[in-house]
């Protein structure tokens, strides 16, 4: 039987064909489709300054709206304590210091009370994760900085299309960005995009991108085909005999094989070369065609995770992902607490099923940032959860095959 990866790409049917007709009429790199790519975004939105603002990362949207924000060097921003590494470690390249907040357990995201208590006379912004798909309770972090001036800049990698009492997440705030990475909600293959709310702050944000060069056409090829490399391995045959094997043998072992599947951490001043680069044509191109698919992906996103919320919400001692009222959730990851998390890895890996420990990194913990703050258990505790793989192009007997293996697995645990 075939294994389950964790991660799948959300790919639009036709993008082969895109590609082909971008590069047949020579609009690999510029063409007329980054433009209809962003009013598309904006409509999306519903208004602001949308830019595209990289090649291969989301992380530079962030840099360039740091920078555009013109937030004085050395003022402090807050970060969630669980957030990807990379975002604060792009504040610090922007020359602020990241201050580290708690998160709240229960939803992952950043926690109001614990932005307020981060904030000194030197706090300049607020940066947000909007983490699995859920966004932050933002009406209290809002306040608080009004309250204290600060800037909101809200990450929005993981939560294209999540609603906050009737609001697009990505819209709350003085600015946002968006990842395009293969595993994210919308993907381009790699890029990055910049939402401001004010035009001055936005006329700045689109002079560093003017200043970025065009990639070449090999380059933008190789983004395509690093994309097609990934869909490659996680696809069920190919997944289940290669990366698979180690999984399952190292299930015996302490050893941990995935860690080699991310991304180095290492300070990013001075800048990795391949850092610049401009969104290219082909990208956007695909990318309209996935924006237009986006409300089916994340309908089917959702519909897998209420299979689970059914399967798995009865179980004692397991906690499903919660969702406040007034939030709508995207389900980037769907993240449960578990009794032993990673005995249930273990045992679903044995299954074929690529349940993972959570990911995410505990900022507070990692040696890169030093951090010397007050602890955040939040943030501990949310490192114990397990994500189950719900992506969109799972099929629903996928679904059902997880759902069952899963609830098998936990209920063998509850009795032991
Ligand atoms: C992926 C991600 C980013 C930025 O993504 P890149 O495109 O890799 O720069 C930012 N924040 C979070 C939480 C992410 O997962």
């Amino acid at each position: 039987m075939a294994a389950i990866a964790r991660y799948g790409m959300r790919m639009v049917p036709d993008s082969a064909e895109i590609i082909r007709q971008c590069r047949e009429r020579g609009q690999l790199v510029e063409g007329p489709h980054v433009a209809q790519f962003e009013s598309e975004f904006t409509r999306l939105l519903g208004g602001g300054h949308v830019m595209a603002a990289s090649l291969e990362y989301g992380r530079m949207a962030l840099l360039k709206v740091l920078k555009a924000l013109q937030i004085p060097a050395g003022s402090e921003i807050i970060v969630p304590a669980l957030t990807f590494w990379v975002v604060p470690e792009i504040t610090r390249v922007a020359g602020l210091q990241p201050v580290f907040a708690d998160i709240d357990p229960a939803t992952f995201t950043l926690s109001p009370a614990a932005v307020e208590r981060a904030i000194t006379p030197r706090t300049r912004a607020v940066l947000p994760t909007h983490l699995y798909g859920l966004a932050c309770d933002m009406d209290p972090i809002l306040a608080l900085a009004k309250k204290h001036d600060l800037k909101v800049i809200e990450d929005c990698a993981h939560s294209l299309g999540a609603t906050y009492k009737g609001r697009m997440v990505g819209t709350l705030g003085d600015a946002s960005f968006f990842s395009f990475q293969a595993f994210k909600p919308l993907n381009t293959f790699g890029g990055g995009l910049a939402w401001v709310r004010d035009a001055d702050v936005a006329q700045r944000v689109a002079e560093y991108i003017a200043a970025e060069p065009l990639p070449t056409e090999k380059r933008v090829e190789k983004v395509l085909s690093a994309g097609w490399w990934q869909r490659t391995f996680i696809r069920p045959t190919v997944f289940t005999y290669s990366l698979f094997p180690l999984w399952y043998l190292a299930s015996f072992t302490n050893v941990k094989p995935d860690r080699y599947l991310w991304e180095k951490v290492q300070r990013l001043d001075p800048q990795p070369p391949h850092y610049g680069g401009k969104f290219s044509n082909v990208q956007a191109a695909v990318g309209l065609a996935a924006l237009a698919r986006l409300p089916e992906f994340i309908e089917r996103t959702r519909r897998h995770a209420k299979v689970f919320d059914g399967m798995l919400g009865d179980i004692p001692g397991v906690a499903i992902p919660r969702i406040p009222e007034g939030q709508t959730h995207v389900y980037y990851q769907y993240c449960p607490y578990v009794p032993d998390s990673a005995g249930l890895v273990r045992r679903c890996i044995r299954r074929g099923i690529d349940v993972a420990p959570m990911h995410v990194d505990v900022c507070t913990r990692m040696e890169i940032f030093g951090w010397k703050g007050p602890a955040t258990p939040g943030a501990e505790k949310a490192a114990t959860s397990v994500q189950v793989p719900v992506y969109e192009s799972l099929a629903d007997h996928e679904i059902e095959r997880i759902g069952r293996t899963v609830r098998e697995e936990l209920l063998k645990q509850a009795k032991r």
